[in-house]
């Protein structure tokens, strides 16, 4: 299994639109609101049209890749991504009422979120999912993505969100990721959050971490 390392957060610079900007505000790691379920959305209507352009505008006024709307404290089951990088452009997506319904394989991901500014840190994801989810024309999609690119992760990432799941449950060094929160003045991990993950334990055993 091959083990990659990437930081999840790039920068992008695509503020370009028509239309006033609306950026909210971002939700930070120790708000309850992370922790909720979020609802299914039933229906695309202007509100939800509405609150996606403000996510993308929100999403790139932080320099993020991806965002969630309980992030900004809307619990819909909704998130936004835009993965480009400098020498692979890629389409702006949104996915409505993700679920992942394959996955595969474990890897080590590097990762940071819009709600823990300046904390990055190493955890489990698979390597390969397949997610069902809607698209702004209220189709229903399926996208396979494989080999733990930076699309892979952060579909697990922001789709995590949607269940009140944030990245820090998955961690693989606790005590280290504990200090770095306390850096950036953000609450420790929930260690009755942390989730067993025996399939992921056992894909990445003799890893040199
Ligand atoms: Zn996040």
């Amino acid at each position: 299994m091959q083990i990659k390392k990437t930081v999840l957060i790039l920068h992008h610079d695509k503020g370009d639109d028509s239309g006033p900007m609306a950026v909210l505000k971002v939700v930070n790691y120790g708000e309850p609101v992370l922790r909720q379920e979020a609802e299914k959305v039933t229906k695309i209507s202007a509100k939800i049209q509405k609150l996606v352009a403000d996510m993308f505008d929100t999403m790139y006024a932080y320099d993020g890749c991806g965002l969630a709307a309980p992030q900004v404290g809307e619990l819909k089951r909704i998130f936004v991504l835009d993965c480009s990088t400098e020498d692979n452009p890629m389409p702006q997506m949104v996915f409505i009422n993700p679920v992942i319904i394959k996955k595969q394989g474990a890897m080590i991901s590097r990762e940071g979120c819009l709600s823990f500014p300046g904390v990055y840190t190493d955890v489990k994801r698979y390597e390969t999912i397949s997610v069902r989810y809607m698209d702004m024309k209220g189709k229903t999609q399926v996208m396979t993505v494989q080999e733990g690119t930076l699309l892979c992760r952060a579909i697990q990432h922001e789709l995590d969100h949607l269940n009140g799941v944030l990245f820090v449950d998955h961690v693989i060094d606790r005590f280290t990721t504990d200090q770095l929160l306390a850096e950036k003045h953000l609450p420790p991990i929930e260690p009755e959050k942390i989730l067993i993950e025996p399939e992921l334990d056992e894909a990445l055993a003799g890893v040199a971490l």
